[in-house]
């Protein structure tokens, strides 16, 4: 079947998806683009909602092969920010319009760290209420692998969203780039708990692991769908030099603008087969290409993370190699976003939460 016939259907099959992530000559990549755009707009409008990205600490007890800062890492400084700093980047969000925050950190599930994460949520409600933000900023969490209790504190102290990325729906391709100690079914389960503690659930996938095929990507999108997310957020993997996997460094340099190409049309896909989720244009997609996450836009994306963690310590939390934005300020990168937004014909969203139109839309 033609992509054309493919995409007037409104379900999909596994092959369909899979025909459609395929797709590799630019007639059809725009026929699905431009699809992927128009249900945006029909079913979640042209918004782009700012999530001011607060990484607060490096600190982590898991070994992602991977990750720039895996617990073995020992090239990397340590560095967790104080809740003032925490606060203080919270609070230059709220004043800039921007309706929610994320806070993202290496795994722990110590007690002293969920005390912390509990007390930072609190203290940032109650700093940014405002006539404009009446119930504060909304608060993402993102931050690894909880159990439910500590996800029910979380959730009581006022963050209502989190991300917890499978990283990739096939067994055999997790436990290549994990640790032993890690599992698929333990992440999915931790997604079970985030959603029976009421939040906003959000997953994703690294785009072009060595080994990754069009069937793992689609059934990627496959259990999102069955999961039942509200939220996807995906990027191409890119290699770390102190990390296992940067042994396939040259297998990414040789398929850089395939992968780039693959994480856009994977972009646009979910948001064919899922339509009213949220989708990230993650960062990641500006470490390929300039203009990345703007691409992501134009593929179906309709949110962004600007970082707005303190530039002292942007260093300290490379995840992989060329990440973008390392020196320039909060307000530099704001503007920038700004504008490219509107290049785009789409609005930035102010003082709104932005929530994921699936969660309005499944809780009726
Ligand atoms: N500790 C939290 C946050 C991790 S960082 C957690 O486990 O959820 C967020 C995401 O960055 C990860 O889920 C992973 O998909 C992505 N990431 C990590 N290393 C990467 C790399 N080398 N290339 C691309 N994305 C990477």
């Amino acid at each position: 079947m033609s992509i054309k016939n493919i995409l007037q259907k409104d379900n999909f099959t596994r092959d369909d998806i899979i025909a459609l992530l395929s797709a590799d000559n630019p007639a059809d990549i725009e026929l699905i683009r431009n699809k992927a755009e128009q249900i945006l707009l029909d079913r979640c409008g042209s918004k782009v909602f700012y999530r001011g990205l607060i990484e607060f600490s490096n600190g982590c007890v898991c070994d992602c092969h991977y990750c720039g800062i895996r617990k073995s890492n020992h090239t990397v400084k340590r560095f967790m920010l104080t809740k003032e700093e925490i606060i203080s980047a919270a609070k230059w969000c709220a004043d800039k319009g921007y309706g929610s925050v994320v806070l993202q950190s290496g795994e722990r599930n110590d007690p002293a760290f969920v005390d912390f994460v509990e007390d930072a949520i609190m203290q940032i409600k109650n700093a940014t209420i405002s006539q404009n933000l009446p119930k504060g900023v909304g608060i993402t969490l993102s931050i690894g692998e909880q159990s439910l209790k500590t996800c029910e504190r979380f959730f009581k102290a006022g963050a209502h969203r989190y991300l917890l990325r499978i990283e990739t729906s096939s067994p055999k391709l997790f436990n290549s780039i994990h640790s032993s100690t890690q599992n698929l079914q333990s992440r999915i389960n931790a997604i079970k708990n985030l959603k029976q503690a009421n939040f906003q659930a959000g997953t994703g996938v690294m785009i072009g692991l060595p080994g990754q095929t069009s069937n793992d990507l689609a059934d990627d999108i496959l259990l999102f769908k069955e999961l039942d997310v509200d939220m996807i957020g995906m990027g191409p993997y890119i290699p770390h030099k102190d990390t296992p996997m940067n042994i396939h460094s040259e297998y990414f340099n040789l398929n850089k603008d395939k992968i780039f190409q693959t994480s856009l049309l994977m972009i646009a896909v979910c948001r064919l087969v899922l339509k009213d989720v949220n989708i990230a244009s993650t960062t990641a997609l500006q470490a390929i290409r300039d203009d990345g996450r703007e691409m992501g836009l134009r593929y179906g994306a309709n949110v962004m993370m600007p970082q707005v963690t303190p530039v002292n310590v942007r260093r300290d939390y490379l995840l992989y190699e060329g990440k973008p934005c390392l020196d320039e300020s909060s307000e530099e990168l704001r503007q920038g976003l700004d504008l490219r937004i509107r290049s785009l014909g789409r609005q930035v969203a102010i003082d709104e939460w932005g929530d994921s139109k699936h969660y309005k839309n499944n809780k009726g």
